[in-house]
């Protein structure tokens, strides 16, 4: 367990889920930055947009924030965070990313997101709760900030500057200008799958959110028609394309959608309902497979993700193909795609005892293991 030390105080935080040996630290220079801006001056309403693993939360809970955020995992690690703390958990009021703003701030603080589209989305539904004089900072790592971020605060919000990198770090102030009109969310966005009348129901931060992806098209083609199916799982489902052509080539299963992205299942329950189609089906938002119990899949089907916000690397797939294991039923498959580069077909080999094949092109790989116990 670390210890951020801050002018609000110190406190131990950790990334949640907790790993063996974990290395990276549950907050960062931005953060630190952040927080010895403020130093002490915070009073009023405060906002607190993308908190990662709950240290903004801790910092400025005695000034009982609005904390909101599109990830299941901030959340949980948040939550967690405050706990450790010794901090009640209702001085932090969490919504997540979908949830209206009913109240007006005084103070917001914005962790800069991957995805622009999440930022543009989140500051669209924003701007109507801010003052004229409601201070606005956002804060990342230099390689987060770019141009396209900056003109975003200064198309939604008003004017703009940055202040000098600290640490590899960078604040965002930006002032509200009331003359400007609102606008409106582009977002959720819709598209047809290609020569199908199937529309895909796209929040902000699902992948994928203006085209198919090409690894994903190349998986749908290799989704199992099989009338011994009972239980199918769309696992990291984002926007629910696999879930809902795998129900509809399966009509007597049931289909599970997963994601820890609150945009991502809301999508997938949109796409899905959208489809007309009579499977029973669950939207579940959690970690992985943590929502699923033992033994009660017959079919797992996953693109997963490459990088967890800012963190890149397979940590993640890795563990829900072990996880995979867990939940499928003997004889049950896991299905999965992934770019070529990653050598998943070595974990899985490794975890299944088999591996095979499926499919492949010159950038992604189909490969299937099936659980023997
Ligand atoms: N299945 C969709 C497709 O093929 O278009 C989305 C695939 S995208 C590569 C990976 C998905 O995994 C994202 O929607 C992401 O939100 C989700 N994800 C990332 N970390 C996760 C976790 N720990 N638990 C569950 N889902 C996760």
């Amino acid at each position: 367990m670390q210890m951020l030390e801050s002018a609000f105080g110190n406190f131990q935080l950790r990334r949640f889920p907790l790993r063996r040996r974990e290395t990276l630290r549950a907050w960062d220079a931005a953060d630190e930055y952040l927080l010895s801006e403020l130093a002490e001056d915070v009073a009023g309403q405060v906002l607190i947009l993308n908190d990662r693993f709950g240290a903004l939360s801790c910092a400025l809970a005695a000034h009982r924030p609005v904390m909101q955020s599109d990830s299941y995992l901030s959340a949980w690690s948040t939550r967690e965070n405050l706990a450790a703390n010794a901090i009640d958990p209702q001085s932090v009021t969490a919504i997540d990313s979908l949830t209206p703003h009913v109240v007006d701030y005084d103070l917001v603080l914005v962790r800069v997101t991957k995805t622009l589209a999440l930022l543009e989305d989140e500051l669209i539904r924003l701007r109507p709760h801010l003052k004229p004089g409601t201070r606005v900072i956002g804060a990342g790592m230099v390689k987060q900030i770019h141009r396209s971020t900056l003109e975003l605060f200064e198309r939604i919000i008003g004017p703009t500057h940055t202040s000098l990198a600290r640490k590899k770090a960078r604040l965002i102030h930006a002032t509200l200008d009331p003359s400007k009109p609102a606008l409106i969310s582009p977002y959720p966005m819709r598209y047809r799958l290609e020569g199908d009348d199937l529309e895909l129901v796209n929040h902000a931060n699902v992948f994928s959110r203006e085209r198919l992806d090409i690894g994903t098209r190349l998986f749908l083609q290799h989704i199992p028609a099989d009338p011994g199916l009972r239980d199918m799982v769309d696992l990291g489902c984002g926007n629910g394309v696999v879930g809902t052509l795998a129900a509809r080539a399966n009509p007597g299963a049931s289909i599970h959608f997963l994601d820890e992205s609150v945009m991502a299942v809301a999508s997938a329950r949109a796409t899905y309902q959208g489809s007309g189609l009579a499977n029973p089906a669950r939207f579940i938002l959690g970690d992985a497979l943590g929502g699923m119990e033992a033994g009660s899949a017959d079919l797992i089907l996953c693109n997963p993700p490459f990088h967890q916000g800012q963190v890149v690397g397979d940590e993640v797939a890795w563990r829900m193909f072990s996880q995979s294991r867990r939940v499928l039923r003997p004889g049950g498959e896991l299905r999965i795609v992934g770019n070529r580069h990653l050598g998943y077909h070595i974990k899985l080999k490794r975890l299944f005892g088999n591996v095979e094949q499926l499919a492949a092109n010159r950038k992604f790989v189909v490969l299937m293991s099936r659980c023997q116990t």
